[in-house]
């Protein structure tokens, strides 16, 4: 009984949030502007289990919908991690760079002193491809893509390496792994009682993935992200104005950029967020 009460309150926040979320756009964009914090990510999900909309609906639905989140909050971390590893597997056979690959090279060689961070095991690995990106799952793994490694100094790749170990490290890839798990695959399992999936098939792998590219970061994740590279460059003595550089560089890149991390999207807050760079490094 008290399992109800509790999910019926969650339930009033996340339709709370729902409501006060930023409006949908239906323009060209291939993204959506979805789930921020924890709220927000039981707003959105909340959301998907009345099969997608985003608007409210009766009270019946929302119940059930309250119900399904917090059976799909039984899924562990680590389960979550479990997930994030085989969807990384997936990609990683598509995309992956070779070890004697030379961008492969190049990140290895600023990256090998940060495989261990910060309290948490990283891996890193080139993706070859056009597009110009760079994302952080929650197992810990952080993909930088050869585009981008074109237009980036050394500086300026590891400020944004900062800024993605500052997702993983701030729980926000985990977050954003749990929306996707339990609006796609997990769906299946918590309806079912089962919880975790072992090994999920390829198919939902794919789903997965979809939720991933389709949703984002919130700006206050952003931000923190931010706010992690600096200090992250900082601590090790890396030039920190790359930072700046890193995002001037992005805005300016503008155009269609789609992937897992805002940073690297065509957002028109990388200017915003490069001044705040610039003047946080200003203060001090
Ligand atoms: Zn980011």
């Amino acid at each position: 009984m008290k399992k109800l009460l509790l999910s019926a309150l969650v339930l009033t926040l996340a339709a709370c949030n729902t409501t006060q979320g930023p409006p949908t756009t239906s323009k060209a964009a291939p993204k959506t502007e979805a789930s921020g914090g924890v709220m927000s990510s039981l707003g959105a999900l909340a959301g998907a289990a009345t099969s997608g909309g985003s608007g409210s609906s009766s009270t019946d639905m929302k119940v059930g919908a309250g119900l399904d989140v917090l059976k799909a909050a039984t899924i562990s971390d680590a389960d979550l991690k479990t997930v994030s590893l085989q969807m990384r597997a997936r990609d990683d056979k598509k995309s992956k760079a070779p070890a004697g690959d030379k961008y492969a090279q190049r990140l290895a060689r600023l990256t090998a002193k940060h495989v261990n961070e910060d309290g948490m095991t990283l891996n890193f690995a080139v993706y070859r491809t056009s597009s110009i990106n760079a994302n952080a799952t929650a197992d810990g793994s952080i993909r930088v893509y050869s585009a981008l490694m074109d237009k980036m100094t050394d500086q300026e790749l590891l400020g944004i390496i900062g800024h993605e170990i500052g997702h993983v490290k701030n729980g926000h890839t985990m977050a954003r792994m749990r929306t996707a798990y339990l609006a796609s695959a997990g769906r299946k399992a918590a309806a079912s009682g089962s919880g975790v999936a072992g090994a999920l098939a390829d198919s939902d792998l794919g789903a997965i993935g979809e939720k991933l590219l389709n949703s984002q970061f919130s700006q206050s994740q952003e931000t923190e992200a931010d706010d992690y590279g600096l200090a992250f460059m900082k601590k090790y003595g890396y030039d920190a104005k790359a930072m700046e550089s890193a995002m001037r560089k992005i805005a300016a890149l503008g155009g269609a950029q789609t992937g897992l991390d805002q940073m690297l999207s065509s957002h028109p807050d990388a200017a915003k967020r490069a001044d705040r760079m610039r003047d946080k490094l200003a203060q001090k």
